[in-house]
């Protein structure tokens, strides 16, 4: 039986990276994803026949030497690593500590967010423990590869060919059917690390139901690259609740671009839910608009305690300029929602799309307070290559600084506008955090509405890790 060692790199300069469904940069708040990318991939070995472990190197901070152990331990046929285009290069160690256990052991790399990758092949060339980066969905690739399919039968790869030029087989073909990949692993992997600042109780994981979008905004990857939407069956899903409530999980975060976009389906996953009495807690994502009184409610009766909401701005040229497909109004209305049947609401902000200006990133935060909800983040916009963003602004000189590294939503902005400054743009970012979550009311009303201790000793972590970020930190 063949061997798969699965591996979710370390983080960048001290912070742990999420890397997973395409996402990328550094944790902001008291954070800990599994890598669920990874365990999918694991739930597509199982059903092939395969042995694997999965390699948390990410939360649990191994050093290289401690991966080189785990990987010897192991002794895998094929070392997998998960990645993101900002850490490719920085990631690529884990193939370079697999070669040198053994060089025989085959290596690739998968992400979501893999076509925002620059160079590719140049990048292949120079990093040569690194066989094949999937480009594109990873999973129906690597397990061809995996089963001894030629690598030039296989569509999704760069590769070395037999003269060592670096050969591209095109973009991997989406999974048309997701059930075809199995079901998700959890057991592997020790759920006592796993942590969000939205989670009432612990442990917790991630599900994830479905990948896609249904907008396609300018800047973001599951818009520009994981669409057309698809949801698992409610019968797949079940079975990986099953499997994460045998394990003692009690917490969820769906990760979903928007759990509620397909009605029917969670109305059903939630009185599927009720039904087999799991009585976990739970959040998910929602666009605004897919929200009404009857989803909410059944959401909640189901275990939902919160609604993560992309908000991102509050000026309707802005919304406009993003593709948002959504007016202010919406998201008011959206909030408002939630609020009015008393879950908890997080809003995410964005700063730094196409038109902002001091006075709109001040509206933007102003709406924020007005909302005042329970959570909220003030991401900077990331331009991602190969999006529309990117793209515009490459073409309108805009792009200041093309070092990848750099591409993170804490760090300073990598692009200018005539009418704001990219260190206003990030030291507004910063200072936002610091107004609404370090001011008295707030801290009053999350003491007034704690749930639990363990609620309690989250929030001081997310407290003290937030301190750390948006007051000690220095800018990068
Ligand atoms: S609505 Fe959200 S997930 Fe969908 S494309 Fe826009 S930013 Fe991405």
């Amino acid at each position: 039986m063949k061997k798969i060692m699965l591996v979710d790199p370390p983080g960048f300069m001290g912070n742990a990276v999420g890397r997973i469904l395409g996402s990328f940069g550094s944790n902001k708040a008291d954070q800990a994803w599994p890598p669920y990318d990874l365990q999918v991939f694991a739930g597509y070995s199982v059903i092939n026949g395969l042995d694997y472990t999965i390699l948390d190197a990410n939360n649990l901070k191994l050093s290289d030497s401690q991966i080189e152990a785990e990987i010897r331990k192991y002794d895998p046929d094929w070392v997998i690593y998960m990645t993101c285009f900002p850490n490719f290069v920085i990631d690529a160690k884990v193939a370079l500590t697999a070669k040198k256990v053994n060089r025989s052991i085959k290596t690739a790399c998968i992400s979501l967010s893999m076509l925002s990758v620059l160079d590719p092949a140049e990048k292949l060339g120079k990093l040569t423990d690194l066989d094949y980066i999937i480009w594109g969905e990873p999973e129906l690739p690597l397990m061809q590869l995996i089963n001894g399919v030629k690598p030039s039968e296989v569509k999704g790869l760069y590769f070395r060919g037999e003269n060592g030029s670096i050969e591209f087989t095109g973009i991997a073909p989406k999974v048309a059917n997701l059930d075809a990949l199995g079901v998700p692993q959890h057991s592997k992997l020790n759920t006592s690390l796993y942590k969000c600042p939205l989670s009432i109780k612990k442990p917790m994981t991630i599900v994830n139901c479905s990948r896609g979008c249904i907008n396609a905004c300018v800047h973001c990857q599951a818009g520009n690259f994981q669409s057309p939407v698809r949801y698992r069956s409610i019968d797949n899903v079940l079975e990986e609740l099953h499997q994460i409530k045998a394990l003692g999980i009690k917490e969820i975060k769906f990760y979903d671009c928007s759990l509620p976009t397909d009605r029917e389906f969670t109305k059903n996953l939630c009185n599927a839910m009720i039904e087999n009495s799991f009585n976990f807690s739970w959040n998910c994502n929602a666009r605004a608009e897919m929200l009404d009184d009857d989803i909410i409610i059944t959401m909640k009766k189901a275990g939902c305690h919160t609604i993560a909401i992309g908000c991102e701005s509050a000026n309707a040229d802005l919304l406009k300029n993003m593709g948002k497909n959504e007016t202010p109004e919406d998201i008011e209305r959206g909030v408002k929602l939630v609020k009015k049947h008393g879950l908890r609401v997080l809003m995410y902000l964005t700063f730094g799309l196409e038109g902002e200006t001091k006075e709109t990133m001040r509206e933007t935060y102003d709406f924020a307070i007005r909302m005042y909800p329970d959570f909220v983040t003030f991401g900077i916009v990331v331009p991602a290559p190969g999006t529309a963003f990117y793209k515009k602004l490459s073409k309108n000189g805009q792009l200041i600084n093309k070092n990848l590294e750099w591409l993170d939503p804490n760090a300073l902005p990598s692009f200018k506008y005539p009418e704001l400054d990219p260190k206003e743009l990030h030291a507004f970012t910063r200072s936002a955090y610091r107004r609404y979550y370090f001011n008295p009311g707030y801290i009053l009303r999350k003491i007034t509405r704690l749930r639990s201790a363990n609620e309690l000793l989250g929030n001081i972590r997310n407290a003290s890790t937030m301190m750390m970020r948006y007051f000690f930190e220095r800018s990068k």
